[in-house]
């Protein structure tokens, strides 16, 4: 089954399951006769719209690419999993709040049986589902779902809390009810802010996973004809589709003709094996005579500066008296400016006849 019928099917399955909860509670809630749970039964409502919610945002984002929008459209799956973290939010922010009210002035509880069964039901059925959810959320990389099933299975600590509140207060006589609800409510919000922040690093564009990015740069390494893979970009649209780009090193004496096989080759390869569209771009290499002794001087004084990651791309051009390279330079370096200017100076020192020409790259994947 593909990814968008897997999270359309647990969805549906999610609204099922919380019309059925809100079914039993008001039936529960008008046979005793308490508001307390025809309301808590309003609350699975709005489970099931976060559940509607995340299948529009299924829906949406798999549409094909069109003219507006050739990289498709699978970023919507993000705003569908900020609006579902936002209403968990809400709902944390709320029962804190309610909570609060409960330790300031305690109500008269009185428990009967139709509420304890209430909440045995909404326990078992919400934490159950929850970690179905959460678990297919996290095999088909889904943030909507892992947050629908984070909710539910909030729902059924919350509820519980409840129960344990209740039996405490059956025993012991004691109302902490609105205590456990606060611990609880602060747990709901964290999770909620930290699945936002997930979802919220991804849309603003993060690193790519460091195992990704390595098993990439090994792949295309194993290309007997490539010194080197360097500058891997990942851009990405949506959960499951990438796209990117990276610089190989090849003999300088490399061919169009060559490379071209070459590069189609690679490119089909990495799209068969990760599903990434990845453009490539070529640094000519010539690793002796000349040039060896240069970059191994080059390499001797980068050594000296521990904020240069990398060095790649060098090139001489003894014709033009050219040398070409570039570095990457440590995000938390101040002045990689400086760090460049100086490294060209002490090469430029011991080797005046060449023309110098160095990129500063930045540090955009492992
Ligand atoms: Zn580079």
């Amino acid at each position: 089954m593909d990814r968008e019928k897997k999270i359309i099917k647990v969805s549906f399955q999610g609204i099922a399951m919380n019309l059925f909860l809100v079914l039993f509670k008001a039936i529960v809630g008008f046979i005793a006769n308490s508001i307390a749970i025809i309301l808590d039964a309003v609350n699975n409502l709005t489970d099931a719209v976060s559940a509607i919610i995340t299948i529009i945002g299924a829906k949406l984002s798999g549409k094909a690419p069109d003219k507006e929008h050739p990289f498709g459209h699978g970023r919507i799956e993000y705003f569908a999993a900020v609006i579902i973290s936002a209403i968990v939010l809400g709902a944390g922010i709320t029962s804190l709040k309610e909570s609060f009210l409960k330790i300031l002035s305690p109500a008269d509880v009185h428990y009967e049986w139709y509420t304890l069964l209430v909440i045995i039901v909404a326990i078992f059925v919400k934490f159950f589902f929850g970690g179905y959810v959460k678990n297919v959320g996290k095999q088909i990389d889904s943030q909507s779902l892992i947050a629908t099933g984070t909710d539910a299975f909030m729902d059924a600590v919350l509820s519980f809390s409840t129960l344990v509140g209740a039996i405490i207060f059956l025993v012991f006589g004691l109302n902490i009810e609105g205590y456990l609800g606060v611990v609880i409510s602060i747990i709901i919000i964290k999770s909620a802010i930290s699945i936002l922040k997930e979802t919220i690093d991804t849309m603003i564009g993060q690193r790519a996973d460091a195992e990704l990015t390595k098993n990439i740069k090994q792949k295309i390494n194993d290309y007997k004809e490539v010194h080197g893979t360097y500058d891997l970009m990942l851009h990405n649209y949506g959960p499951s589709k990438l796209m990117g780009s990276a610089h190989i090193e090849l003999d300088d004496d490399t061919t169009a003709k060559e490379i071209h096989a070459l590069t189609r080759k690679i490119s089909e390869e990495i799209f068969k094996e990760f599903g990434i569209i990845l453009t490539l771009g070529i640094y000519a290499s010539n690793d002796s005579g000349k040039a060896k002794v240069i970059k191994e001087k080059l390499e001797e004084i980068i050594k000296d500066y521990t904020d240069v990651l990398q060095l790649h791309g060098f090139y001489l051009d003894d014709e033009k008296k050219q040398v070409s390279f570039d570095i990457i330079i440590d995000f938390k370096c101040e002045n990689s400016d400086n760090v460049k200017n100086e490294i060209i100076d002490k090469i430029k020192n011991l080797y005046p006849e060449y023309e110098y020409e160095v990129v500063l790259d930045t540090d955009i994947s492992d």
